[in-house]
């Protein structure tokens, strides 16, 4: 099959400059796309081409209909959600990775691959003060590793489900109120059913509350359950609350419970000496997940599972088929054995060329300045009387609202976002809708951060708010 290599090749460093022209300043366009749904649809042919078209015409679309079309998460003042960033060695890796085409499902199926795997994540494990027995795999999101996590405890509690199934097992997970929807998501894919989660209530800071943990645990010991798992969360999606991993630790030793922890967000911070004490007790854990994907300057998508237990990850999930089978060698790791998908991307590269692009240090001087420009934010809002915050800020989320109701603070977002300079998301704390601005782009300076704070309070004067 013809593919006009010579064609490839201007094309390829036509996009090359792009790229790098976006990198440089994604400014360049605004954050939300001026659009209604369907608009780009109704923009594509209804059929695929019957004949082949040129490069140019691809690229050509690319930017007259994808690009305006595009809500751009690497623009500096992208705050909703979690703010990420796609880097430049990370984009490198990622069009080499997909020009090699590996499939990192066995050893010898990608033994590069595997292997920079298994390097990259002891790299990982080592910058977030893991020890050295904790096994590392990438998946794609921390939904699915979390998924992974809730298959690995629910083996651990009770290997015969494997053979039997799940449906009269009686297992109960515990989790915050606060916890990522995943944890849920992944107990009702595996028939763990709805009203086996408990959700336990958190404190003032949002942080789960071990006394009610302790209680609930109790109690389904009492009803004849059976306690199998809980998932702690460092850098809750809302306010990144943090809750008492040690004091779960505790109590998931005394009840045999499987403990996950999701730091999919706050798991970078381990990096920096100051915010060590924040992921304390998270070496105790049966797992973790911390998405390089959301802090750490990788392109989407690459979620970092850990756990001290691979084995049960095995017993769990490999079955291996005759025309998957290769020779046993222990350093012959086969990926495919630990999850549930066979065939895996070659993302350890983009991972490999990012820590050692920026190294440790400069991971964490970036992190650390975000975390300082969060400070003065706080220190803005709180100093202004028309807003109040609404959670603490111990990482890079600032939640506050501007006094007045719920729908007040949902026509100021509103307003804001209709700007198109910058993207905010709200959330719901203690009942009340609050406005939610993380800090997080790589290309972030304090001047975004503070322009956007400005554009919050002139929105909330044109609307009468103050
Ligand atoms: N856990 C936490 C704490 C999150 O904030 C998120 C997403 O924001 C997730 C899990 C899910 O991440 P993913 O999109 O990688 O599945």
């Amino acid at each position: 099959m013809n593919q006009k290599l010579g064609d490839f090749r201007r094309a390829g460093h036509e996009a090359v400059d792009w790229i790098a022209d976006y990198l440089q300043d994604p400014r360049q366009f605004p954050v939300l796309p001026q659009m209604k749904p369907g608009d780009l649809v109704d923009q594509i042919p209804d059929h695929a081409p019957e004949k082949g078209e040129p490069f140019e015409n691809l690229l050509a679309d690319f930017h007259r209909l994808v690009i305006p079309a595009f809500t751009h998460w690497n623009h500096p003042r992208f705050m909703a959600f979690f703010s990420t960033s796609a880097s430049a060695p990370g984009v490198l890796a990622e069009m080499l990775s997909a020009t090699i085409n590996g499939n990192v499902m066995l050893w010898k199926s990608s033994p590069a691959g595997t292997e920079l795997e298994i390097a990259a994540m002891n790299w990982l494990r080592q910058w977030l003060g893991l020890p050295k027995q904790y096994f590392g795999i990438i998946y794609d999101t921390a939904s699915m590793s979390t998924f992974t996590a809730i298959a690995a405890a629910r083996h651990f509690a009770d290997p015969e489900i494997r053979e039997k199934g799940a449906s009269a097992a009686n297992l109960i997970l515990y989790t915050s109120e606060q916890a990522h929807s995943s944890v849920e998501k992944g107990a009702l894919a595996l028939g763990i059913g709805q009203r086996n989660v408990r959700k336990i209530g958190t404190d003032p800071e949002f942080r789960m509350r071990v006394d009610l943990l302790r209680a609930a645990i109790e109690e389904d010991v009492r009803a004849g359950k059976r306690p199998f798992c809980v998932v702690a969360t460092v850098g809750t999606t809302s306010t990144t609350s943090v809750d008492p991993v040690p004091a779960i630790a505790d109590l998931a030793e005394r009840y045999k419970l499987w403990l996950h922890v999701d730091a999919a967000y706050g798991g970078c911070a381990a990096m920096l000496p100051e915010k060590r004490a924040a992921l304390d007790g998270i070496e105790r854990c049966d797992s973790l997940v911390t998405n390089p994907h959301k802090w750490l300057m990788t392109p989407s998508d690459l979620s970092a599972f850990f756990t001290r237990r691979p084995e049960v990850l095995r017993e769990a999930f490999s079955l291996v088929p005759e025309y998957l089978r290769t020779e046993e060698n222990p350093r012959a790791v086969n990926f495919m054995d630990y999850g549930v998908q066979l065939g895996r991307r070659f993302r350890a590269l983009k991972l490999w060329f990012i820590m050692r692009y920026y190294g440790r240090e400069g991971v964490a001087e970036m992190l650390r300045a975000q975390i300082g420009w969060t400070q003065e934010l706080a220190s803005a809002i709180d100093a202004d009387p028309h807003f109040e915050r609404m959670a603490p800020a111990p990482f890079t989320v600032v939640c506050f609202r501007v006094k007045g109701s719920d729908d007040d603070n949902h026509r100021l977002i509103d307003a804001v976002n209709a700007t198109g300079k910058t993207f905010l998301a709200g959330t719901v704390l203690n009942g009340h809708f609050t406005v939610r601005l993380a800090i997080g782009n790589m290309g972030m300076t304090r001047d975004d951060v503070m322009a956007v704070w400005e554009l919050v309070k002139q929105s909330a004067a044109t609307l009468g708010l103050v």
